[in-house]
């Protein structure tokens, strides 16, 4: 018979009852040091004063009221968005996929409303994941998200990842943007070079279509930049972002230059959540912190503490590891057993650490880490390899 939950995400046995920062506590009272973050999305640990309070104190007042009336602390969210981004304009949406969905919308609407309706088509790289939906997953293009669901929606094309020559060659006059995510997340924690991106930004000028970034999953000061692509010195014209934005709360957000984003005349895209009062009170408390000066730099530090210690347990045991991807606190550790095996041995040693594609073991802790959080971390994968390089 089947369980009442449907069942797309196997059948998990861990339940918690409780989070506070880094931990979270399991019904049958173990503690666990949460290295997974709800995949990326506990940017700020869990149950964080600051956004319990911003959010407490929205629900006292108002909870929803639709976009047809003005929401204040939606105009404030987008203008610090605005302000502290590439960004002259953002909209607020629920999720990463519908983020990257609205992005697929604009490039289309771009083009379109410049009088070029036939480049309505988006280049995407191997490896990618944008999302759930029809378009995200056709914009994915990864068989096992496809299988089932076709006809696919038309409109991608796929290049490999990192090849500038297949990335020329692929556009068309057809084209109207290319989609790449920074730092490639479910695919395997895997970073684009600087010098990709700085090319990717030359090639949209050059053919007059979009870059269009999805920083969901590597964005919101994960990589010790608010966004990731600001360490090449580049900007997108569209960026679509979400996971830790919310800090658990969900909140999607696209942010656009000027060009596209005027595309988007009234009524030509809308969501009923979509930048609520409550997800965007805990939005702004979520920037309150990131924004505040010194944090970003100290996600630098301790990403670097954590890297060099995965590094040397990834030279230390060459039969379990075989490097470290990544970018900041973004970080993969890539597995010769099955993932799942060094995965299974850090949660019984009280460690929640998440699998990503290319046989990785992703880190994506909250950006409040402390070194002696990455220190009982790094113990408990130790232990973990120790055992696997013993069997
Ligand atoms: C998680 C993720 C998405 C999808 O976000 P949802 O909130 O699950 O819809 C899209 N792109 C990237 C890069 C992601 O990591």
């Amino acid at each position: 018979m089947i369980a009442p939950v449907m069942p797309t995400y196997g059948a998990p046995e861990l339940a918690f009852e409780k989070g506070e920062g880094v931990y979270l506590y399991a019904s049958d009272g173990r503690r666990f040091l949460d290295f997974g973050a709800g995949i990326a999305v506990a940017g700020l640990g869990h149950c964080h004063p600051h956004l319990i309070e911003a959010l407490t104190a929205q629900a006292e007042k108002l909870w929803h009221c639709s976009n047809l009336y003005q929401i204040p602390e939606q105009i404030r969210l987008a203008e610090r968005l605005v302000a502290a981004s590439f960004a002259d304009s953002v909209f607020f949406n629920n999720s990463g996929g519908e983020a990257v969905e609205l992005a697929i919308k604009m490039a289309r609407k771009y083009h379109s409303a410049n009088g070029n309706p036939e480049r309505y088509r988006v280049i995407t790289c191997d490896g990618a994941f944008h999302g759930r939906s029809l378009a995200t997953i056709a914009a994915g293009g990864q068989e096992k998200h496809l299988v089932g669901f076709g006809p696919v929606v038309d409109g991608f094309d796929h290049v490999a990842f990192g090849n500038l020559n297949e990335m020329r060659a692929a556009i068309k006059p057809e084209t109207a943007a290319i989609l790449v995510e920074p730092v490639q997340g479910e695919g395997g924690i895997r970073p684009m070079s600087l010098d990709y991106l700085k090319a990717l930004r030359e090639i949209a000028d050059e053919f007059g279509i979009l870059l269009m970034l999805d920083e969901v999953q590597c964005g919101m000061g994960r990589t010790g930049k608010l966004f990731a692509h600001e360490w090449a010195g580049i900007e997108p014209d569209v960026l679509a972002t979400a996971k830790s934005l919310g800090g658990g709360f969900p909140v999607g957000a696209v942010l656009a230059k000027e060009g596209p984003a005027s595309a988007m005349t009234a009524g030509s895209h809308g969501s009923t959540f979509g930048g609520n009062p409550l997800a965007m009170a805990v939005g702004n408390a979520v920037l309150d912190i990131i924004l505040a000066d010194g944090f970003l730099a100290r996600v630098d530090a301790v990403a670097r503490r954590l890297w060099s210690k995965l590094e040397g347990l990834s030279e230390k045991y060459p039969t379990v590891f075989e490097g470290v991807s990544g970018a900041g606190l973004m970080v993969g550790l890539k597995c010769i057993p099955p993932n799942s095996t060094i995965v299974d041995k850090c949660t019984e040693g009280g460690l929640l650490v998440v699998g990503a594609g290319s046989n990785m073991v992703r880190m994506v802790p909250p950006l409040i880490i402390e070194d002696e959080h990455v220190d009982a971390a790094m113990a408990i994968v130790e232990k973990a390899a120790s055992e696997l390089a013993a069997e």
